[in-house]
């Protein structure tokens, strides 16, 4: 008899390829197991087999699995149901979801860079005779390609060898965030050796009696060493010592303390600190009460609860609930960043369960958390990551949290599949029978909604934790005070004296601006001229501190000339502002204290997000000026003030969201202040300070705002009164992208009439000199999405046939956001 299986490769086709198997092979075969298969010319390929079958395909002759790479299934049913729906969901191939759930180290291919482990002792770790040979010619190479070391011995058999080499971690796999992988290291302070014996100790502290702040450093300091037998952190001497960086700084400078650096390792947790989990207040308990009932009732539950309510000590208390039943809990954030805060609060309570997991760490990581979530292992039973943790190997999943449900960021945008981690995360909890939560102080419109209609249990905490008034919020007009003169930069006078106040106070101040760099647009005030990218139909972005000029779409950049490129004359000048630009205005105004910036440019590598966070919450720092990225999540208990430098370019932004995303940023960012023990204050700098959504977000008025919303997406048809697909067509030619988009807008037309919008240029219209065409439709609720989503792909089928329009690229964006 023959023996076949059906192989799922990560590449975007629409189908699935048959290989044969020996009867040897088939034994021991497994859905979900990983083989190394030939593809193509001369390709290898890492693939998934799906099913086991005796039909040898009918239009071609089927290759041999080269190797079986597994001996137990990497890859669940569960998972693998979720990945089809996925697929089939939001219309993309089986073989993206694939690329996108699995990280790197497990699927090598031809084209994978594998390096040789620094620091990996060959002799030590009884290698073979080919793995010699591959780390000898590794030892040569900077790097090699998989298909190089496969030249270098028989290629049917390298894929298990390399997996065996990263397993015993005598080699590692490329990555392009490699260049800034720095170590984390923390500050650490002890007495100068000189001070050793009794003796010297005690005429120091005679000569110190005239500084008794420095005394206090140093009592302290003995107090800590002797409490807690380790080295001491400098921020939690300051802490402690409830004294500055300068006192300390003094003391260094006199050689009676000394700086060292220690490595901290992120991944590994020290143990240490299990601190009790706080106890909830009767409203906290109402809400737990409430979730429990929800979940009891087969609902996802919504908890809409104001900033610093204490939403994650009600989650915290959950997460305790399913790991004592032995469950794993997923919690969910939209970015990155906020995995560096919130990995240590929940540490401190759960210990080395906790485990972070997202894109920037490195693949062995990565890989190890997989297996261990697999293996259902204590050690990560808490996963804390971005969208992509969705896709780990959950063996018994019990709770997942949606934090800050309502950000964007939680839709992928490119490459397929874009989707929503939200709704993934719905569902996955109906796939493995675990509970959701979705929590946020500014629930997105469609989960209000859903709530509303009784889809989710709603859950609400009205009061912030303690007692502490939610921050006062205060428009300052900006056309007055410019008529006035009364600016200086872009800080309003009422603005600069709020700062000064809370400087004085020792609170600390965030500033809120939307965009980065410095001034995002430089134009000759000659000829009215505007520097664009060559690529892209966007201009170019001035970056004052490398003096360049950059596309924040494909990253062009060059330096900013000094004449100008169309009329020659040395006239350009810079409007609006970005992030850089009010650092740089900050140091003008207020040059004695510490500033820093925390945007895309600031938080390239892999830890400079928790270095900025950790600055911060040291109060090395008193301003942190940022974007976005400063608006989300952060718990800082000794910020007083909020600045929004303008709230106007959100106000304006050309979106059906605009009005909602400006309500939930402004909201967001503004609880960032005074969360514990006073009443923090927002400015809100606008040339509209009148506008409804400004009125709102004072008044905290979630709910009139909601109302507003829903009445215009209601009026002009759009989410969550309709479901939107976005097909995007793209190419290098402009006549193409025209001809074809008006042919699939008119078969669009012919199936769903009215409800197809466009087609229409997007805003930028050629980005990396591809040009752009949006066709949007609308999906009323009742009408079938699965039906909908077929005579879609029967379109596409007709234009594919269509010679002129094959190579133009289709992209499906469901539920576009
Ligand atoms: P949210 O997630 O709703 O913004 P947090 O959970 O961050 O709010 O709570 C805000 C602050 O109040 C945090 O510093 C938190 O530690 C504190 N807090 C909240 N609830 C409690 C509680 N029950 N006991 C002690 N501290 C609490
Ligand atoms: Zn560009």
């Amino acid at each position: 008899m023959n023996h076949f299986v059906e192989v799922l490769l990560p590449i975007p086709l629409e189908r699935n390829f048959t290989y044969a198997v020996t009867p040897e092979q088939a034994k021991n075969l497994a859905q979900g197991m990983r083989v190394a298969v030939p593809f193509g010319k001369s390709k290898l390929y890492t693939g998934i087999v799906l099913s086991q079958h005796s039909n040898p395909p009918v239009a071609y002759q089927a290759k041999e699995v080269y190797q079986v790479l597994d001996q137990v299934p990497l890859i669940t049913e569960p998972q693998l149901k979720h990945w089809k729906w996925m697929a089939s969901y939001y219309m993309c191939t089986l073989g993206e979801v694939f690329r996108t759930a699995v990280p790197g180290v497990f699927l090598l291919e031809s084209e994978t860079r594998v390096l040789k482990e620094a620091g990996f002792q060959d002799e030590a770790a009884e290698l073979n005779e080919v793995e010699s040979l591959i780390l000898e010619a590794l030892g040569n190479h900077a790097s090699l390609k998989v298909r190089e070391i496969g030249e270098l011995i028989d290629r049917k058999h390298v894929l298990p060898i390399l997996n065996r080499l990263l397993r015993k971690k005598a080699i590692r796999l490329q990555e392009a965030l490699e260049e800034d992988y720095r170590p984390r290291t923390a500050r650490f302070l002890r007495l100068h050796p000189r001070y050793q014996d009794e003796e010297a100790l005690e005429q120091l502290l005679e000569t110190l009696s005239g500084a008794p702040k420095q005394t206090q450093v140093l009592l302290h300091l003995f107090q800590l060493r002797e409490g807690q037998q380790k080295p001491v952190r400098s921020r939690d001497l300051e802490k402690r010592a409830a004294t500055s960086r300068s006192v300390i700084r003094a003391l260094l400078d006199k050689e009676i303390l000394e700086e060292y650096h220690l490595r901290q390792d992120r991944i590994v947790y020290e143990g240490g600190e299990n601190k009790d989990i706080a106890r909830l207040n009767p409203e906290q308990n109402e809400a737990l009460q409430a979730i429990r009932t929800s979940f009891g009732l087969g609902k996802t539950a919504l908890l809409h609860g104001v900033t610093a309510s204490g939403k994650t000590e009600v989650y915290s208390h959950l997460i305790r609930e399913y790991t004592d039943r032995g469950k794993q809990v997923l919690y969910l954030v939209p970015e990155i960043a906020l995995t560096a805060q919130l990995i240590q609060r929940l540490q401190s309570l759960f210990g080395s369960r906790v485990a972070a997991f997202h894109s920037r760490q490195n693949q062995n990581e990565r890989g190890e958390i997989w297996h261990h979530v697999q293996a259902g292992e204590q050690k990560a039973s808490v996963i804390l990551g971005a969208r992509s943790s969705l896709f780990l190997p959950f063996s018994d999943l019990g709770l997942i949290i949606v934090d800050e449900e309502h950000e964007n960021s939680y839709k992928q945008f490119d490459p397929a599949p874009r989707y929503h981690g939200r709704d993934a995360a719905i569902m996955l909890g109906a796939l493995s029978g675990a509970d959701v939560l979705l929590g946020s102080a500014t629930p997105s419109i469609e989960s209000f909604f859903n709530a509303q209609k009784g889809k989710y249990g709603l859950v609400t905490m009205q009061h912030r934790y303690g007692g502490v008034l939610l921050p006062e919020v205060e428009l300052v007009n900006l056309a007055d005070a410019y008529r006035k003169k009364k600016m200086k930069g872009h800080f309003s006078e009422r603005l600069r004296e709020a700062m000064d106040d809370q400087l004085k106070e020792g609170r600390q101040i965030i500033l809120f601006q939307n965009r980065r760099g410095f001034s995002p647009i430089v134009e000759c005030i000659s000829c009215g001229h505007v520097p664009g990218c060559p690529n892209c139909d966007v201009s170019l972005t001035y970056h004052q501190q490398r003096g360049q000029l950059r596309c924040h779409y494909c990253g062009y950049h060059r330096i900013l000339e000094t004449q100008c490129q169309a009329c020659g004359n040395a006239t350009l000048d810079t409007r609006g502002f970005g992030t850089e630009q009010v650092e740089e205005e900050l140091g003008e105004l207020f040059p004695e204290i510490k500033t820093a910036r925390m945007d895309l440019d600031t938080t390239r590598g892999k830890h400079s997000h928790a270095r900025i966070i950790e600055q911060f919450e040291a109060r090395e720092v008193q301003v942190l000026v940022g974007t976005q990225m400063v608006t989300k999540g952060l718990d800082f208990g000794n910020v007083g003030l909020v600045g929004i430098m303008n709230a106007d370019t959100l106000l304006n932004f050309p979106h059906f969201r605009a009005h909602e995303r400006c309500f939930q940023l402004l909201t967001q960012v503004a609880g960032r202040a005074g969360r514990k023990d006073f009443r923090g204050l927002v400015l809100v700098q606008s040339f509209n300070p009148y506008h409804q959504i400004l009125k709102q977000v004072s008044t905290g008025d979630y709910s009139g705002m909601y109302q507003e919303q829903l009445y215009e997406r209601e009026q002009f048809k759009y989410p969550p009164i309709v479901r939107l697909i976005k097909i995007t067509l793209r190419h290098r030619e402009w006549n193409r992208v025209e001809e074809g988009a008006a042919w699939f807008a008119k078969s669009m037309r012919m199936v769903f009439g009215k409800h197809v919008l466009g087609p229409e240029y997007p805003p930028v219209a050629r980005i990396r000199n591809q040009y752009h065409k949006q066709i949007l439709l609308k999906i009323p609720l009742g009408q079938s999405l699965p039906q909908t989503k077929n005579s879609i792909k029967r379109i596409e089928q007709s234009f594919n046939a269509i010679s002129q329009y094959r190579s133009i690229r289709l992209i499906y964006n469901v539920d576009y956001i």
